[in-house]
């Protein structure tokens, strides 16, 4: 594609004369960044590349330009034409049920989400997601209320656990599971490890009897095939159930002889200890090696504080699914050749950051910012700009840069995770 101005990255000088400012500022990483969100920008560092504000005598949608400052009015150091890496929840359809509702955003909707699909899933008051399984894998992260969860693998060990807030559950692909909401009802986020996989074609169980002989259902549960006639000829997807009983009686009724499973469905992600617990917020990182049966989901749990940026880094092993659970931030993705665009993000939106592009996250709001992040891999990894840099001669980073060496002799080897606020 030929360079229009539009699309052409800042100049070389521009660059380096950039860089030099950003120097004199706070070591390496956070002042080019502290710049321009809801607000107009305030110094030459912060403007887009024509260097004004962009005026728009006829808006066409006022509302979302407010909302997205960062695409309308974009930083200078954004470039060329990198394929939009957000979807919010809000524009997906919901399928509303007599108990509650779910929405999903795929591949069909947001191209980059190719490894992973969402849904976000809300259960009333009693409410239960019918019986059923898929081929994808599932993983959970509880956003809201309590929900009892069942699971039977292919050995016979069976699971029946309660859910809170913070908790997450992995059902891998093929394994029959309910989901069941307590009187106070609950609202979650599920992921399957298959962009292109669709909430609503799942494996329910009326829906599956109902599409089976009768004479052979009736034999498998050793009843006349007139006590069939009340399944419902129509799947019921979310529908209200009955109050939960103890769950104690539940697993009783569950435990054979194989013992419960061997390695549990559930795991409480935020009763663990931060891994990374600094002054601008945490990360919890939870994949196999923690939670071992979630052998195709990894994830983090970030938490900034306003202000606070998720430090410059990439994920060598496999691309970013982001799911933003409260707050508002931005983040610019840089794809190579001269590109980069920022975005901004705000509760109930999806990102995605394909594998080994470099992103940070910055929380442009006024209150915390709470996001997942999630990889279709056994494992997480990440590499950051400041864990390359310090490992590195300063002298030979500076040759780069041409800046004073002494900046990146100063830099801790510690990993950040978070900068300091
Ligand atoms: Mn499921
Ligand atoms: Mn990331």
């Amino acid at each position: 594609m030929e360079p229009t101005p539009q699309t052409e990255g800042p100049s070389r000088r521009s660059v380096l004369s950039r860089a030099a400012a950003v120097a004199a500022g706070t070591a390496f990483a956070s002042s080019a960044l502290a710049q321009q969100s809801a607000s107009p920008p305030s110094d030459a560092h912060s403007q887009n590349e024509a260097n004004k504000t962009p005026t728009d005598p006829f808006p066409k949608n006022p509302e979302l330009d407010q909302m997205f400052p960062s695409s309308f009015n974009p930083p200078y150091s954004d470039a060329g034409d990198v394929t939009t890496f957000k979807y919010p929840f809000s524009l997906g359809h919901n399928r509303v049920e007599s108990a509650g509702w779910a929405r999903q955003v795929t591949a069909r909707d947001l191209v980059l989400s190719k490894d992973i699909a969402g849904v976000n899933m809300r259960l009333e008051p009693f409410g239960i997601r019918e019986l059923h399984w898929h081929v994808a894998g599932e993983w959970a992260f509880m956003l809201q209320g309590n929900a009892r969860v069942t699971a039977v693998d292919s050995d016979g060990h069976a699971s029946v656990d309660d859910v809170s807030p913070g908790d997450l559950w992995f059902f891998p692909g093929g394994v029959p599971h309910s989901i069941q909401a307590d009187a106070g009802g609950c609202e979650f986020l599920l992921v399957f490890d298959d962009g292109n996989f669709s909430e609503f074609n799942t494996f329910l169980i009326t829906d599956w009897l109902h599409h089976t002989p009768p004479e052979v259902v009736a034999k498998h549960l050793d009843v006349d095939e007139k006590a069939l006639k009340s399944i419902p000829p129509k799947d019921l997807y979310i529908f209200t159930g009955s109050p939960l009983q103890s769950l104690d009686a539940d697993r009783k009724r569950a435990l054979g002889p194989e013992g419960p499973p061997k390695i549990p469905f559930i795991f409480h992600m935020m009763q663990q200890k931060p891994d990374f617990d600094r002054k601008g917020g945490q990360i919890r990182i939870v994949d196999s090696k923690k939670f071992n049966i979630s052998t195709s989901v990894a994830s983090a749990h970030v938490r900034l504080r306003p202000g606070a940026i998720r430090e410059l880094h990439w994920h060598p092993n496999a691309d970013e699914w982001q799911f933003f659970i409260k707050g508002r931030g931005r983040q610019t993705v840089f794809t190579g050749g001269a590109k980069a665009r920022t975005m901004d993000f705000h509760a109930g939106d999806v990102g995605v950051i394909q594998r080994s592009l470099p992103h940070y996250i910055q929380n442009t709001g006024d209150a915390d910012l709470e996001f997942l992040e999630m990889f279709k891999s056994d494992f997480y990894q990440d590499l950051s700009l400041n864990q390359w840099v310090s490992r590195l001669s300063p002298q030979l980073v500076a040759d780069h840069l041409k800046m004073d060496g002494s900046v990146f002799a100063n830099l801790p080897k510690e990993k950040a995770g978070i900068l300091p606020v």
